[in-house]
């Protein structure tokens, strides 16, 4: 089998604590070539480049992205030459159009109580789209909301195929076309249109519900939700909502995924308040690691990952931000010694 060639961007804070120790454990499960670049604020300041040309180049020659976090700037410093943000620029450059996030809680006990959902989330237009203005004559502030046919059918089609490939069940799409006619009305029409598609031919229920009750229902009945499809500003809410679920930032993974690339990286930042003390929480980087594994099509390596970190969490093996007093390459030394055990 050929060995998959993985890009890794370890970033700032963090990111330095928690990728080379998802590299560690990765090398424990298969073989991979690791190419590391560099991204980030002291690239930046480094070589007046956040996201360099070469990185970029790798990274689009690579199998799949693993990426650390990144810093953002003081502003003083910008002002000198513009900070590109690296993980906006990889996001448009590869055309990662999708942000998926599980939310899937591995400490729980009561299986009854499981809680499991993905949520897909446009990454490149709706409220996001960039187009804001002032109209200085009328004092009003303007932001335009982009839902393209274009950009509804890919994610849909995307969100769909997710639960055929992940052997979900339902696919659920969040909108508020009750207010936004015109633009969530595209955008629940084109979800309509895959819906009876996917009914027929894959048996994958489609339903529908409004974003403020979705709010409120992932608080009060998490369990109803199998896979999330919605726009850009939803989802981004939405997922920082249910990732309280999870535990904190430590736990959340995500991936960002187009037709050509994915990136995978943890949800949380650079974390300075605790970066170079080593008691980062490596798991949400593992996490991503083995959304990764999936990703690229080894899916039983992906479970195996996954049941370690369940293992390690179960047994409390955990570091200060969950109550527990291990340092991240403690965490990871037990997430080897799981594999070690189970594989
Ligand atoms: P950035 O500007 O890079 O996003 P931030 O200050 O917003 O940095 P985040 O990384 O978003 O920091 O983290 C927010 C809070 O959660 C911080 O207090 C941080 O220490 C904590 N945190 C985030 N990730 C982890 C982790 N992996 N392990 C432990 N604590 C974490
Ligand atoms: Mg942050």
């Amino acid at each position: 089998m050929k060995i998959p060639k993985i890009c890794v961007i370890e970033g700032d804070g963090i990111g330095k604590e928690v990728i080379p120790e998802t590299v560690r454990i990765l090398k424990e499960i298969g073989d991979f070539e690791f190419i590391y670049e560099h991204a980030g604020y002291e690239c930046f300041k480094r070589c007046g480049d956040a996201i360099p040309e070469k990185t970029l180049k790798t990274a689009k020659e690579c199998d799949a992205i693993l990426f650390g976090a990144v810093s953002t700037p003081k502003l003083d410093e910008t002002e000198r030459k513009p900070y590109k943000s690296p993980i906006l620029t990889l996001r448009k450059e590869l055309d990662l159009y999708a942000n998926v996030r599980p939310i899937h809680k591995l400490d729980n006990s009561d299986s009854s109580n499981n809680i499991d959902f993905i949520i897909i989330r446009e990454n490149t237009e709706g409220l996001y789209s960039g187009v804001e203005y002032y109209d200085e004559e009328k004092e009003l502030a303007i932001s335009e909301r982009h839902i393209s046919k274009k950009g509804s059918k890919r994610i849909i089609k995307f969100a769909f195929e997710y639960a055929v490939k992940h052997h979900r069940k339902k696919v659920s799409c969040i909108h508020k076309s009750n207010i936004l006619r015109i633009t969530d009305g595209l955008f629940l029409n084109i979800f309509n249109e895959f819906k009876e598609k996917y009914k027929n031919e894959y048996n994958i229920e489609g339903n529908d519900y409004l974003v403020d009750a979705t709010a409120m229902y992932i608080l009060k009945s998490p369990q109803m939700f199998d896979v999330i499809v919605t726009t850009n500003l939803f989802g981004d809410i939405l997922s920082d909502e249910a990732s309280g679920l999870l535990g904190g930032l430590g736990l959340a993974p995500s991936a960002n995924i187009g037709d050509n690339y994915g990136l995978f990286e943890p949800v949380h930042g650079s974390a300075p308040d605790i970066a170079g003390k080593g008691v980062a929480n490596p798991i949400a980087a593992v996490l991503s690691a083995s959304m990764m594994l999936y990703y690229l099509d080894m899916k039983e390596k992906s479970r195996l990952l996954k049941d370690a970190v369940k293992q390690v969490l179960a047994h409390k093996d955990i570091t200060p931000d969950l109550g527990g007093n291990l340092k991240t390459k403690e965490v990871s030394d037990k997430i080897i010694e799981e594999l070690r055990k189970i594989s």
